[in-house]
């Protein structure tokens, strides 16, 4: 029964007290509790007191006793509080959304009980229902919104990447059992590993704030190319993966994945930049022979690397034998780190000559690998797979001990140029390393060049630029090395950081041959000397070319017209006949 009869009604404002002789005897409106028959004036008080919204029932469901937070809790007023009515009946006549929502939480609530309710104004209720002794029950609810939200908030971060809001790995794995259940049943998924091409030199260049704007643009863009049974996910830096489920034909694959590398490699307008990247793929097809994720994540992977390695913007297949390079690149990896351990590098040195006498002034080591197997090693072949795997520092400090050791032992004190990688400018242990060599050879510190490249310019500038003027204390001279080589950063360089500077080789080849090709040779060595840096040219491979280099210009060439890069014991017999190179 509904009980609507307003005699029955008492409304009860907080704070004032009850009339004398109400039969809602036992009410302590100043304890803001309400009860529709007479209580203890303890319970009411403490009931008041509580944080909790506490509703006190009778075993037929009648309401004896409800603090005002309870009535808070579902936005109702008090005046809902009537003798003898239950819950359901003081509430049905009420215009407000949350209250039928509140009902309901409290109809489908059993005795022992909790439920959780979200009303319809976004708060979360927790109510809890307890038997009371004597037959009847009791009600409590609080409000639990933050604690659902920050709940919420977590399992969302937990699932998702924080930079682009894409699914995590952990998405994606799940996404991959339910790609692989599919397969057995016959249905063709396919898992692409995906990266961006030259992100790393916008990070480098504009900084990480504008690096993750493009990676959010990415996100977003990879987003809109979603199909509805593709998942996307961020694993990590700007390594993405993606689950095409329900594909027709690898073709089909191939062809969704070319469409997102064209996306992904169009303009991104930063602010004030207009960043060029692009995106290279790597597929898997998710067709039941491949059971394990992982594996199919690796593999994905593992053909992602070849598109890499093939110049980027490429989309490839996995395929069996990647797996066997990869297998050969581990061991090529264990044999070089024996190899730095072992002493199987050795040096070859080539001359570098001054172009007016046609004397030695000094020889450019360059390393060798005595493989075990595969022969004399050239540099190309070993020096960017040292830098991957973090061991270029002892191969450095291998070679410019060799390097400062042989040289000290020259009939003639000539300089010993070594070349150094940027990866080696990372923290300060270059200084000591060269120092140490210097201390343990006895090498005269002005023998000593080392060549660098301009790409220690390009990231952490300052550093790079610290360390050296730290080397160059030590007496050391500065050579900075392929000059013509992509994007010249040399004149944002002080004056006075380096001695000498290389042309690259590669601007020989081009000029040469050509009419007023050296011109640009020239004008290269005007701009070297300009900035106060002594040019040498790199690459001379002929008489010709060499006849056609301007007097006044390089002061020092290096090519095979002098001689090729020579082993050790050989640099004494260039060093000491009489001949000019
Ligand atoms: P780089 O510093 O530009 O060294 C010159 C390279 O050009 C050498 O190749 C040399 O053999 C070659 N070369 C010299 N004259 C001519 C010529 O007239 N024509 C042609 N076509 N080539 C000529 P190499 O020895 O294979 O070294 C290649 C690169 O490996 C070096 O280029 C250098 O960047 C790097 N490298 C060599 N040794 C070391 C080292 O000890 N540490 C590090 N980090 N890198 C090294
Ligand atoms: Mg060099």
């Amino acid at each position: 029964m509904v009980v609507k009869s307003t005699a029955r009604r008492r409304k009860i404002a907080p704070g004032v007290p009850p009339p004398a002789g109400d039969d809602v005897a036992g009410l302590i409106a100043r304890a803001q509790t309400f009860s529709p028959a007479p209580a203890n004036p303890d319970l009411l008080a403490a009931m008041a007191g509580i944080a909790a919204g506490v509703c006190v029932y009778t075993a037929t469901g009648v309401v004896t006793l409800a603090n005002r937070r309870f009535l808070e809790a579902f936005g109702l007023t008090d005046d809902l509080v009537i003798q003898g009515a239950t819950w359901p009946e003081m509430m049905a006549d009420l215009p407000v959304t949350n209250t039928g929502l509140a009902l309901e939480a409290l109809t489908r609530l059993t005795c022992p009980g909790r439920t959780e309710q979200t009303l319809a104004d976004g708060r979360t209720l927790c109510i809890t229902r307890s038997p009371v002794e004597g037959g009847g029950w009791v009600d409590t609810v609080g409000d639990i919104t933050d604690e659902r939200s920050t709940l919420a908030a977590a399992a969302y971060r937990a699932r998702h990447d924080a930079l682009t809001g894409l699914p995590n790995r952990t998405v994606l794995m799940e996404r991959m059992q339910e790609a692989l259940r599919l397969a057995q049943r016959g249905e063709l998924s396919a898992a692409l590993c995906l990266d961006l091409d030259r992100f790393k030199a916008v990070n480098d260049r504009l900084g990480h704030a504008i690096g993750d704007k493009v990676l959010e643009a990415v996100g977003e863009r990879l987003r809109n190319q979603l199909r509805g049974t593709d998942t996307a996910a961020r694993l990590g830096g700007d390594e993405f993966a993606m689950i095409q489920g329900r594909i027709r034909s690898p073709r089909e694959a191939q062809t969704i994945a070319q469409r997102i590398v064209a996306d992904l490699s169009r303009p991104y307008q930063i602010g004030a930049h207009e960043i060029r990247i692009g995106a290279s793929v790597g597929i898997e097809m998710i067709d039941g022979s491949e059971l394990n994720p992982a594996n199919i994540l690796r593999n994905a992977d593992l053909a992602l690397y070849r598109a890499k390695s093939a110049g980027g913007g490429d989309v490839t297949f996995y395929e069996p034998a990647m797996q066997m390079r990869l297998d050969e690149r581990h061991r090529l990896e264990a044999q070089l780190r024996e190899a730095i351990r072992d002493d199987s590098l050795i040096l070859h040195y080539q001359p570098q000559v001054d172009l007016r006498s046609g004397q030695i002034l000094g020889f450019e080591a360059l390393v060798r690998w005595q493989h075990p197997t595969r022969g004399l090693l050239e540099p190309v072949e070993f020096i960017h797979v040292a830098e991957e795997i973090g061991v270029i520092r002892q191969l450095g400090v291998r070679v410019l001990d060799l390097a400062c050791l042989e040289a000290a032992g020259w009939s003639r004190p000539v300089s010993v140029s070594v070349n150094m990688s940027s990866s080696q400018f990372a923290d300060d242990g270059i200084v000591y390393d060269v120092a140490s060599a210097l201390q343990r050879s006895g090498l005269t510190p002005a023998r000593l060049i080392l060549e660098v490249t301009e790409s220690i310019l390009t990231s952490n500038s300052p550093a790079a630029l610290a360390l050296l003027g730290r080397l160059k204390a030590l007496g050391v001279r500065i050579s900075l090395d392929n000059l013509g080589v992509g994007p010249s950063f040399v004149s944002y360089a002080p004056r006075d950081v380096f001695d000498i500077v290389k042309i690259d080789q590669s601007i020989l080849a081009m000029s040469s041959g050509k009419p007023g090709g050296m011109d640009l040779i020239e004008a290269y060595a005007a701009f070297c000397q300009t900035l106060g840096m002594s040019p040498t040219i790199g690459g001379v491979e002929s008489l010709a070319q060499l006849a056609r280099l301007e007097p006044g210009g390089c002061e020092v060439g290096q090519g095979f017209a002098f001689a090729r890069p020579v082993p050790a014991n050989d640099v004494h017999q260039l060093l000491d006949s009489a001949t000019r190179l």
